[in-house]
């Protein structure tokens, strides 16, 4: 399997590449977003957010565990799920409803929900280079085949 990366060196790249995520979707994508604290899983997040016509700011759903956004032509489920004790949890949010033909789902912390979660479309990973980011993907499925040929191409 091939891995994908880029190297980003600041906040408004990562929004940008979180645009071009959200350009390149076709609907119904599961996402993983991993990386450490501070790493900028939620900044991809609200540059996702924003391609899809999102303004203003981005809250991690630390407490609520998932923030629904309905645009005209899909629906997106921003999830945090840092604060999740046991992912037996996810199953009281009715976390089934989220994972449609339509919706897209990006999750960070998504280790948290193993055994309950989906598997992932795209498993995205997010590391310190220099002082920006390194971001790596690769495609679990073949929705995230054609969503990283897009990222790619
Ligand atoms: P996380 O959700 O992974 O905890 P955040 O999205 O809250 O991380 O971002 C944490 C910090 O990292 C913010 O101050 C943000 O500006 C910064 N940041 C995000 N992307 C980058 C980048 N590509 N290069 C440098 N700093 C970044
Ligand atoms: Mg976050």
């Amino acid at each position: 399997q091939i891995e994908n990366s880029v190297f980003v060196p600041d906040e408004s790249g990562m929004v940008q590449l979180g645009k071009l995520i959200a350009r390149s979707t076709a609907g119904g994508e599961v996402i993983f977003l991993n990386g450490d604290l501070g790493m900028g899983k939620t900044t991809l997040s609200r540059g996702v957010l924003q391609g899809f016509g999102h303004q203003g700011s981005v809250k991690s759903p630390t407490y609520t565990l998932v923030e629904p956004y309905e645009f005209d032509e899909r629906s997106v489920f921003h999830f945090d799920l840092y604060r999740l004790g046991d992912p037996e949890e996810l199953e009281y949010l009715g976390i089934r409803d989220y994972f449609t033909d339509e919706g897209i789902c990006l999750i960070e912390w998504p280790e948290r929900g193993e055994g309950v979660l989906p598997v992932a479309d795209l498993q995205l990973n997010i590391s310190v280079e220099q002082r920006g980011r390194r971001i790596t993907w690769q495609p679990q499925t073949e929705k995230g085949r054609c969503l990283a040929d897009k990222l790619n191409g």
